[in-house]
């Protein structure tokens, strides 16, 4: 390892309390220097540097997708194959650069240059289909920019390709600013107002701050819909402890791409309701862990970051009132499962994403086993706002009990997929409208990300967006992530392609789910494929009931529930399919009874 790699990991090993907390920074800085990949010999001496096993490192890079333990071209091209993006022909992106390279997924061209992957979700659900090279996102590609592309690549250069990216506002709080030049920049942020709320914040006490986030019942972004302020009074009253506050942007699941929104186009936003949340729950280091495949934007998080700290907004003495609290970006690297906020903290401890057995729960022990608040993206922007204009005024928007605005990421068959700003409870049809309308006739919609409960045209209707009318047709609000479905869709290929995900990011640790998917994977592929049975619709719907609650995170749940609906409310396709007419197949594994 040269010295200047060696002098950059021990930098960063300086940010974190404990510098364990840097070998996956430590990885991905040794990967980019050592060819895109990581040989034995990289993982030793990392393993050295850190004064660990080389079983742990290997452990470590073993469990994240992203880094690589085999050599690489020098163009690593990774498609997502995810539902939105199928439905939006990602599986024919793929087909098309297979023919163009002469090569199958997971192969490499004979001159080195090229590496085909396919990948789960990257957050790109709007402009997809989307091929990720290297560390940067191709977003909108057709059969003919993969070809320019590619020729640009050949070239040796990476190239610009605009895209489209469909947005709007209705609400003016989240994404106005991604309409303006400069938005990411801190002098625009200031000269629309933005740290108003900061200075206001740093004149009243913590337990006012809080109590005013109380008040206001604004609800996490993140999927569960808990109230924030109630989340923030679960730490200990006077901590000797540390007290940490993690920004959880992790954003992966399927159908979901509304946080990248703020990152990407307002991290000011992001970094003012950080700073006044930390002040609130007395936090003096904060992290904001951000999904690997994220690159570009925790590059424009790290700018935003010594922007404000230039200014004096971040780090000590903040605006000359004595309060002192930094932020470290941690980017993840590759594992849908460390969005769950224990699963997220062992990551972000240096260690695989395994959530932990709760209680105890992160507001006790969390990180480094002190207190710790883990926010999600929208929910901690959102705070500047309450603030600002009080908590009265932040119930004026939206829905009884369902308060302020929220980021719709609508994908699928609609003719203008993308983000927009509605105030909670707004109309399903009025966002659908926003996103141009459904291409055909809707067949079915998922509302809150592949994790909710798909619903029938029938059963949308009327639908209002928010926590609890959501909750009351059988589904969730989740974290706002619409996909819509015609009447092309194959509810079966849907449902194969949700457990394809799911059995590949179980993060293998309690047996219902890691068997079940896989399980469940083998069944529901030989349901498409014709040579299944309408025993094997049966076994799936007795596997959902098996693993539901069974298991140690939300993980089993995420797919266990939105495939039984998919089952019990499109049960006529999935037999369609089968062959057989009811003849018994060999039990794969036993359901409880
Ligand atoms: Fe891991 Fe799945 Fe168990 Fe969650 S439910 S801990 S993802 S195996």
């Amino acid at each position: 390892m040269d010295a200047d790699l060696r002098s950059r990991i021990e930098k960063t090993a300086g940010l974190y309390p404990r510098a364990e907390s840097a070998l996956m920074p430590a990885l991905y800085a040794a990967q980019a220097a050592n060819g895109g990949w990581l040989s034995q010999e990289v993982l030793a001496e990392i393993a050295k540097m850190f004064r660990v096993s080389l079983s742990r490192v290997r452990g470590l890079a073993s469990f994240y997708t992203m880094f690589n333990l085999e050599p690489v071209g020098r163009f690593h091209l990774q498609v997502d194959t995810n539902i939105p993006a199928m439905l939006a022909g990602a599986e024919e992106t793929l087909e098309h650069l297979k023919r163009r390279l002469g090569i199958e997924v997971g192969q490499t061209t004979p001159d080195g240059l090229f590496t085909l992957s396919e990948v789960e979700d990257l957050a790109a659900c709007g402009t997809c289909p989307v091929v990720q090279v290297n560390d940067r996102y191709y977003e909108e590609m057709t059969p003919a920019r993969v070809d320019e592309l590619l020729s640009s690549l050949r070239r040796g250069v990476m190239p610009e390709m605009p895209v489209t990216a469909n947005w709007g506002t209705k609400c003016d709080m989240l994404l106005h600013r991604r309409g303006k030049p400069n938005g990411t920049a801190l002098a625009g942020y200031v000269a629309d107002g933005g740290y108003a709320a900061l200075e206001k914040a740093l004149s009243k006490s913590p337990s006012e701050v809080t109590a005013e986030v109380k008040a206001s019942n604004l609800r996490g972004r993140g999927g569960a819909g808990f109230p924030t302020g109630l989340k923030w009074g679960f730490l200990p009253q006077q901590s000797e402890r540390p007290v940490y506050l993690i920004c959880n942007a992790d954003e992966g699941e399927p159908g979901t791409f509304k946080d990248r929104q703020i990152l990407e186009f307002d991290p000011h936003l992001l970094i003012e309701g950080m700073i006044i949340s930390a002040y609130a729950v007395g936090a003096k280091l904060g992290f904001i862990y951000i999904r690997g495949e994220f690159a570009e934007m925790a590059e424009i998080l790290e700018r935003a970051i010594a922007e404000a700290r230039a200014a004096g907004k971040l780090g000590q003495n903040i605006l000359g009132r004595g309060v002192s609290f930094d932020i470290v970006v941690h980017r993840g690297a590759g594992s849908y499962v460390c969005g769950e906020e224990t699963a997220l903290i062992e990551s972000l401890e240096g260690k695989r994403g395994n959530p932990r057995l709760k209680p105890p729960f992160p507001a006790s022990e969390g990180l480094y086993g002190c207190p710790t608040v883990v926010n999600n993206v929208e929910t901690l922007a959102t705070v500047p706002y309450i603030i600002q204009h009080g908590s009265e005024a932040f119930r004026k928007i939206g829905s009884p009990n369902n308060f302020g605005p929220k980021l719709f990421g609508v994908s699928g068959h609609v003719r203008r997929p993308g983000v927009y700003e509605f105030p909670l409870g707004a109309p399903l049809a009025d966002v659908l409208a926003e996103a141009g309308g459904v291409e055909g006739e809707m067949k079915a919609v998922i509302v809150g990300g592949l994790s909710t409960p798909i619903l029938t045209a029938a059963e949308a209707e009327g639908l209002a967006l928010d926590y609890d009318a959501c909750q009351k047709r059988g589904t969730m609000l989740g974290s706002g992530g619409v996909i819509v479905m015609n009447r092309t869709a194959s509810i079966p290929r849907i449902a194969l392609r949700a457990i394809t995900f799911y059995a590949h990011e179980s993060c293998g640790q309690c047996t219902p789910c890691r068997e079940g998917s896989r399980v469940m994977r083998e069944l529901l592929k030989r349901i498409v494929a014709g040579k299944g049975t309408v025993n094997d619709v049966d076994q799936v719907v007795s596997l959902c009931g098996t693993i539901r609650g069974a298991t140690l995170c939300p993980g089993g749940d995420a797919y266990a529930i939105p495939i039984a609906a998919m089952i019990s409310k499109f049960r006529g396709e999935f037999e369609a399919m089968v062959s057989g007419g009811g003849a018994k197949t060999a039990p794969v594994l036993a359901a409880r009874a």
